[in-house]
């Protein structure tokens, strides 16, 4: 594409969700990526016919702007509903595995400490406190760290106790349904497909194994210069990378926007997924395995979509196991040999983590953004969920290009 209206940083929804609203809008968008495919945190893994996630893996009817993009792309016709599974989930404790739906969890509670809690914690507010805090209050302490706080740790897969109880970076949203479409899915082929049903559109020209190195602002807009030694030019620019890596790249050309940018936490998840027989697994089928005090915080399956021959799971990891550590652990939760795993996939994710006043930050970000031409686009402003991401590419879409 030789004279895009808008590069795109970064290859993943934030990017991809950028590009189809402006494509939409019948622009020449050019999404230049790092890595050797696109789509991010949307990574659906192959073993054959047979697919599973490594990253993102649930949809629901929720996500109202992210239908938007799969009607526009012709999707509708592939989503997949999750099934019985999605409702069951195996509690890891003391090395034993316990297979469970949500009424259950309440048996694990303290119920003593959960009476003496509730009364003054039905009152406390979540202003100003973190997920521990407040739930800390509602449930009693040892209550949220020994029940609760592994399971909401699990969602975001890493610890959630500092993430804010309420607001932006919360993981608790109130959003409108989309009432005609089914609650909880998937997509044929797993989330992947919608990525690169929005890398397929007329408009839009993605390039993998392409990182972008340096950005500079110019009188005409910015200057993107790779690691492969292409300069690109472009009235509009999206970055729709890690918070860390937009920060490094802005530096020069953005200093103010680079700092509050740098003062986004991550954390970093390991995640080692494999394919296995389904006869090789006496695991029941669950939604996914939560662990007390472990080295992962939970692993994933695809059960919520069964299939006849094969499991998939995706085990995430805290950060600093070695690849063979990991591999032994996941091998003594399920059971399993090495020699049983059909497949094997790894992947590094850095993921934002909000704390207690992250509103404040990204109010911070928008002031340092606004009158640019630059979209700033990711998981670390409303939200890490894809809904998030797409709702914000899309407002970063609108306020650069109001409607007439
Ligand atoms: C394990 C896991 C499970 C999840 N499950 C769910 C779920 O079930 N439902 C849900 O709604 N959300 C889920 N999420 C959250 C959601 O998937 C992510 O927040 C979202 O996909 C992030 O999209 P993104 O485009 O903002 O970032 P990313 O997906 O991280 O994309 C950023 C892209 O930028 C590229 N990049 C980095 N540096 C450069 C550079 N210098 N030049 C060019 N490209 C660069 C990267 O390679 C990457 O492809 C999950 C996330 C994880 C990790």
């Amino acid at each position: 594409m030789a004279n895009p209206d808008l590069v795109v940083v970064g290859g993943g929804i934030s990017g991809l969700s950028l590009a189809y609203f402006a494509a939409q809008a019948g622009k020449q968008v050019l999404v230049l990526e790092s890595s050797d495919r696109i789509g991010g945190c949307l990574d659906s893994r192959r073993h054959g016919d047979y697919w599973f996630e490594l990253g993102a893996h649930t949809c629901y009817n929720s996500y109202t702007t992210l239908i938007e993009i799969l009607e526009g792309v012709g999707l509708m016709d592939q989503l997949l509903p999750r099934g019985e599974a999605r409702k069951r989930f195996a509690l890891l404790r003391d090395g034993k595995l316990t297979t469970m739906g949500p009424m259950s969890v309440m048996l694990q509670f303290n119920w003593l400490q959960l009476l003496a809690a509730l009364p003054a914690g039905l009152f406390a507010k979540k202003t100003g406190l973190s997920t521990a805090q407040y739930y800390g209050k509602l449930l009693g302490k040892d209550n949220f760290a020994k029940v609760l706080g592994p399971f909401l740790s699990a969602v975001p897969s890493q610890a959630a106790d500092d993430f804010p109880a309420e607001g932006a970076g919360s993981l608790f949203k109130k959003r409108t349904r989309r009432e005609d479409v089914i609650k909880t899915w998937t997509l044929q082929g797993g989330l992947g497909t919608v990525a690169d049903a929005i890398a397929g559109l007329p408009n839009i020209a993605t390039r993998t194994h392409c990182a972008v190195q340096h950005i500079a602002q110019t009188a005409n807009g910015f200057e993107v210069l790779t690691a492969d030694g292409q300069t690109l030019q472009a009235p509009q620019l999206g970055m729709a990378v890690p918070p860390s890596v937009a920060a490094q790249l802005l530096q020069p050309s953005l200093p103010a926007l680079s700092e509050a940018l740098a003062a986004i936490k991550l954390a970093a998840v390991d995640t080692l997924g494999v394919v296995v027989d389904k006869s090789a697994l006496t695991l029941p089928e669950v939604a996914f395995v939560v662990p007390l005090n472990d080295t992962f915080f939970s692993a994933v399956t695809r059960d919520a979509v069964p299939d006849a021959a094969h499991r998939g799971l995706s085990f995430h990891f805290r950060p600093g196991q070695t690849a063979a550590q990991q591999q032994t652990r996941l091998g003594e939760v399920l059971g399993l040999g090495a020699d049983k795993l059909l497949a094997t996939f790894a992947r590094h994710t850095e993921l934002p983590s909000p704390q207690v006043g992250h509103a404040e930050r990204i109010a911070a970000l928008d002031s340092a953004l606004s009158g640019l031409p630059l979209a700033l686009c990711g998981n670390y402003f409303v939200g890490l969920a894809i809904e998030d991401c797409v709702q914000r590419s899309k407002a970063e879409w609108l306020r650069l290009n109001p409607p007439a």
